[in-house]
């Protein structure tokens, strides 16, 4: 049972339509995605390597330190090149940890942004992402440690936390949710329950984060991403690790 206003236009996801591969491509211009890497260099090399599987024609990696396990595809550099316009979609969040001085890098660039799993906590105030052109991929504890515990079907919370931080808001679990600030709001079919295990989300992260670089408008790029990995899921079958998802793509 779900109760939302009257005209929110909701519907369930669907199959996407992806932005083909133009013949004369060239990796920038299949969509460069830049990651911000953290402590945890496993879940940012599994974030990245989900974009590079996505079609992202060029993934690169801030640290300054050298992240095992990586494919050649992906690429790791300096903090300075954040200011590159040719940059399609940021992501920040995955294996970041309690970084505050990251996120708050992140959010002086002027690309579009996926912001995931600790990067969420250390936003603060909603309010403060007006104007960033982010999805947000919280699960429910990243979703209340940001926009608090509010009574109200999940339907209901996801659409008021997208209007109160302009923001496209992936509200994730067993029961998936993309709502859009402009009242959208997108119900992902049953997905499998196997995918509750360490690094799917960051893998979902990556690949939203792809899609976004490759020019698809934010709410899309989630609806679309959120689509994929189910799929992906149930392709990997029960027994699957978060790593399986990268071959299913
Ligand atoms: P995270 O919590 O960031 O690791 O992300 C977990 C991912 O797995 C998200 O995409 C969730 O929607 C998905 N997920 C977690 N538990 C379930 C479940 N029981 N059934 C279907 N999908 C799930
Ligand atoms: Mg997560």
């Amino acid at each position: 049972h779900i109760a939302i206003e009257p005209d929110t236009r909701w519907f369930e996801l669907a199959e996407p339509d992806l932005p083909p591969v133009a013949e004369g491509a060239h990796k920038y211009s299949r969509g460069l995605v830049h990651a911000l890497a953290g402590s945890m260099p496993g879940a940012i090399a599994l974030s990245a390597t989900a974009a590079a599987r996505s079609g992202a024609g060029y993934v690169r990696i801030s640290t300054s330190a050298p992240i095992p396990g990586l494919p050649l595809s992906v690429v790791q550099v300096g903090d300075a090149q954040l200011g590159d316009p040719r940059i399609g979609c940021l992501l920040v969040g995955p294996g970041l940890g309690k970084l505050p001085q990251l996120l708050t890098l992140a959010l002086t660039s002027r690309a579009p942004k996926v912001i995931d799993a600790d990067a969420i906590g250390l936003v603060g105030e909603p309010d403060r992402l007006r104007g960033q052109d982010a999805i947000l991929t919280p699960h429910g504890g990243e979703f209340a440690q940001l926009f608090g515990d509010h009574p109200g079907s999940k339907a209901e919370q996801a659409l008021a936390a997208a209007a109160v931080s302009g923001s496209v808001v992936v509200y994730k679990g067993p029961d998936t949710l993309v709502a859009s600030p402009d009242g959208r709001l997108g119900f992902a079919p049953p997905a499998p329950a196997w995918l509750a295990t360490a690094g799917t989300g960051d893998v979902l992260a990556g690949i939203i984060a792809a899609l976004r670089a490759r020019g698809m408008p934010a709410f899309d790029a989630a609806c679309a991403g959120v689509w994929l990995h189910g799929r992906a899921a149930e392709r990997a079958g029960p027994a699957m690790i978060a790593d399986d998802l990268l071959e299913h793509l």
